[in-house]
């Protein structure tokens, strides 16, 4: 028998709205690319994103069509994701940082019909436009005062697009399994893919986020996103926050570490969100510049595994709690955090740490297991490490315009990454499968290793690759940025380093110093060019290696 309660879909739309009715002065302020402060309301957001969906429906926008963004987090921006989406159009946030090549194929698989652009990005799609015949116009997103000089074709200003409509708009009630926007991976290898969220997608995943146990986000929160809003849709911050009317401060194009501490401090932020490499810049500039972060409470860290050293200098030098985040765009992207238990906070502060470098619990929603080759599930002890399976509603079904599943004969979607679940279900990642190091038939964690040497005072960035060993198969090479590079440290200091912190026969076989690591599209370490750049590296061979 089925319950007899109303189906009402679940709808983005709804999002701005409740905001616009529950908390119309609650304020958004954004740092924008022309560099002054812009502040302004829920209210105002929600009329303005009416305004821009009656504007797409005036240039000829249908249900389904596909709408790009090419914009930092701003204003404009968040109008976008409410306007595009509340309207029954797709949106596709374009991450500007890939390849040109790749943005070539992404915005052509997509067939986005337009382009919202902030200014930076005019250059990058002057040159590439002629490769897009499809894109009926850019319109970039700024006011009349300041449209660059542009060879775009059919370049339309924001502002003067929306001015022209009063904002007397309803919804459309649309089907909640609607699709609200794609995202691309960042395709390391082969083409990008594209995963095509849903209205209720969107919205379960947005609920998850606010959970006390998971961003604990309500109207008292003011919120910080510096995770892009073209990266794994901002974490689900953007919905999050007109969810719960929480305070929201966007960065625009201001990412550095000044531009952060100011703008935590300038509105009181209590819960921000990045990859670790924003906040290596922040703590170098507070370190240099003697400032704290007054505020803030928490911070949500994820994309790649989370420093020790980092979670240390957070809490214990600035009192900040760090919420490490695991998670990928193909699951909206959040699949688990770790806040710690009752009984974890009663342990001592290095014991904490010991779990708190994990990735953490999956939330509600999301279900876990790892596996081994044989598709056999592992136990949950903490050791035994395995392919790491996901299932849940706001997880990948199918790539966009792919008829194949994404999933495996059982239903279960196969994240690439390895990982460990401990008797409290705290998950830990050792490796992407393909990075692991396969030495001697055994496996040794590249994350592992790096998070180690990050604690070591003198390196300020870390990267382990497996190179090719005659006895071994592979072997880990470490390569390091130094802090001071006319004082990079020597391997033997590195090497007595992480002798307590990993096992003997993980400690790398060679160190390389370089003056920097390359870096994914998506912050992450670019594992697919060190491999490239170190092809032809040849590790020391000892007497009894
Ligand atoms: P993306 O789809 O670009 O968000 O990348 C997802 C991948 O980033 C995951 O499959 C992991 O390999 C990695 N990742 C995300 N969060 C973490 C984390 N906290 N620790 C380690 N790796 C992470």
């Amino acid at each position: 028998m089925f319950g007899q309660m109303q189906d009402s879909p679940l709808l983005v739309s709804q999002l701005i709205e409740h905001a616009a009715t529950l908390y119309p002065e609650q304020v958004i302020a954004t740092k924008t690319v022309e560099g002054h402060w812009h502040e302004y309301n829920y209210k105002e957001a929600a009329l303005r994103s009416r305004k821009l969906a009656q504007a797409l429906l005036r240039i000829g926008v249908k249900d389904g069509d596909v709408i790009a963004t090419m914009a930092w987090n701003t204003y404009r921006h968040f109008e976008c994701w409410y306007g595009i989406s509340g309207m029954g159009a797709i949106l596709h946030t374009v991450n500007p940082r890939l390849f040109p090549e790749q943005l070539d194929y992404i915005i052509n698989h997509a067939q986005d019909q337009y382009i919202f652009i902030d200014t930076t990005f005019v250059p990058l799609l002057e040159k590439l436009q002629a490769q897009l015949p499809h894109v009926k116009g850019y319109i970039l997103m700024t006011d009349s005062a300041h449209m660059p000089d542009t060879s775009l074709k059919n370049a339309l200003c924001y502002e003067t697009l929306i001015e022209q409509e009063s904002g007397d708009f309803t919804w459309p009630v649309l089907d909640e399994r609607q699709a609200t926007s794609i995202c691309y991976t960042s395709g390391t290898t082969g083409n990008p893919k594209g995963v095509l969220y849903s209205h209720r997608s969107s919205i379960l995943h947005s609920w998850a986020i606010t959970a006390k146990s998971v961003g604990n986000i309500d109207h008292e929160t003011c919120i910080l996103p510096i995770v892009p809003m073209f990266h794994a849709n901002a974490w689900g911050l953007v919905y999050a926050s007109a969810m719960t009317g929480a305070k929201v401060v966007l960065p625009g194009p201001h990412l550095d570490g000044k531009s952060v501490c100011q703008m935590v401090n300038k509105y009181e932020v209590d819960l921000t969100a990045a990859v670790p490499t924003v906040w290596t810049m922040l703590l170098q500039y507070l370190e240099a510049s003697g400032e704290t972060l007054e505020s803030l409470n928490s911070v949500l860290i994820g994309g790649s595994a989370v420093p020790r050293s980092m979670i240390e200098k957070f809490e214990t030098v600035y009192g900040v709690e760090v919420w490490q985040a695991w998670g990928m765009t193909e699951m909206s992207p959040l699949g688990s955090l770790n806040r710690l238990s009752k009984q974890d906070k009663k342990l001592d502060y290095q014991q904490q740490l010991d779990i708190k470098v994990k990735q953490g619990r999956p939330c509600f929603g999301v279900q876990m297991k790892i596996v081994d080759d044989n598709n056999t599930t592992l136990a949950n002890d903490g050791s035994a490490f395995g392919r790491l399976m996901v299932k849940g509603p706001w997880v990948v079904a199918s790539y966009f315009k792919s008829d194949k599943s994404a999933l495996e004969d059982d239903g279960w979607f196969d994240t690439g990454d390895v990982a460990t679940i401990d008797a409290s279900g705290n998950m830990q990642i050792t490796d992407r499968s393909k990075d692991v190091i396969k030495s001697g038939g055994e496996w040794i964690s590249s994350i592992d290793l790096e998070n180690a040497a990050m604690g070591h005072p003198d390196i300020q960035e870390a990267a382990v690759i497996g190179v090719a060993h005659p006895k071994w198969e592979e072997r880990p090479l470490l390569i390091v940025v130094p802090k001071d590079a006319t004082n990079p440290p020597n391997m033997e200091h590195v090497l007595h380093f992480l002798s307590d912190k990993v096992a003997k026969w993980w400690l790398p076989d060679d160190m390389a110093i370089v003056t920097d690591i390359p870096h994914t599209a998506t912050g992450k370490i670019n594992k697919l060019g060190l491999r490239h750049q170190f092809k032809d590296y040849k590790l020391p061979i000892t007497q009894n290696a």
